[in-house]
């Protein structure tokens, strides 16, 4: 096993989007901080309404999913078409809004604590303009996987403890992806194989983590509300040094194609970014796609 290390670190920055929701943003906060497939990582979470209640009202998206995951709160999901959903808490919606999705994303409560996260995952050119759909995946149906010192949420990809297996939420995503929500006591050690074709990052939530490095080269620190992109290798590490942690790793298979971003729109070229325009102007950008 070769051990990845923290290369390099994005501290999360405050900013809001939606119609003024204040959210924590990493990855996706200029095109230099994306981790392909990776595109955007916005963290929302506040105990204050003022902060939250103004949702998302209806916008379009085109060319890759968007990962919605709760961990506290309730918001409710629609689309152009009439599909709804309600994303509570410790659920997740994989939306693979593809060729187009027109969606409102609003908070059904009008107190207490909104806390979650949107993933942005591109898609491979051949998959930008297939049909849009949804999964939404309800708390009790995410894995829970208990070991020495912490647990970890399986939302995509297999985690593997203490030999045995256990596979995700998301399954047959084409990057990929691994996702885990995992939380460590004081003093515990997370350590699990990421394939070595994948890029890989680990975003702290709450408290801190502590991670080797490679004779000096690397981080051995991450603090709250930052990201540490993963060198190369095929295993990471991180321990919970001064206090218990709770943390996000995502790893997926880089796509290594030309990304062109137009706000919600993501694809390859800038052609194939005027055509969305166009699209969305023309009130063609989406059409038939099933809530299941
Ligand atoms: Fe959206």
């Amino acid at each position: 096993m070769k051990p990845r290390y923290i290369e390099r670190i994005i501290r999360g920055m405050p900013t809001s989007d939606g119609a003024g929701v204040r959210l924590t943003r990493s990855l996706g906060q200029t095109p230099f901080a994306r981790l392909d497939p990776f595109l955007m990582l916005d963290e929302f979470a506040s105990d204050n309404p003022d902060d939250y209640i103004a949702g998302f009202p209806p916008h379009p998206h085109r060319g890759f999913e968007t990962v919605t995951y709760m961990l506290d709160g309730h918001m409710l999901h629609e689309d152009h078409l009439g599909n709804r959903g309600n994303l509570k808490s410790g659920g997740v919606q994989w939306m693979t809004a593809a060729r187009g999705i027109i969606h409102s994303e609003m908070p059904q409560q009008e107190s207490g604590r909104m806390h979650g996260f949107q993933l942005w995952v591109n898609l491979p050119a051949k998959e930008k303009m297939k049909d849009p759909s949804y999964r939404d995946i309800q708390a009790g149906d995410i894995p829970v996987v208990d070991f020495p010192g912490g647990t970890a949420r399986v939302i995509a990809g297999t985690l593997d403890s203490e030999g045995k297996q256990t596979a995700g939420a998301v399954t047959e995503i084409s990057t990929q992806p691994l996702y885990f929500d995992v939380r460590l006591e004081k003093g515990a050690t997370f350590t699990h194989a990421i394939p070595a074709g994948h890029n890989a990052f680990v975003y702290v939530y709450e408290g801190a983590l502590a991670a080797d490095t490679d004779n000096g080269t690397g981080f051995s620190s991450l603090a709250q509300n930052s990201l540490g992109i993963l060198s190369a290798g095929d295993s990471i590490t991180v321990f919970a040094k001064d206090g218990p942690a709770r943390f996000l790793l995502l790893a997926g298979k880089p796509l290594n194609e030309p990304v062109v971003q137009y706000g919600p729109f993501v694809m390859n070229s800038r052609e194939e970014i005027d055509q969305a325009i166009r699209d969305y102007q023309a009130g063609t950008l989406a059409s038939a796609a099933a809530h299941d």
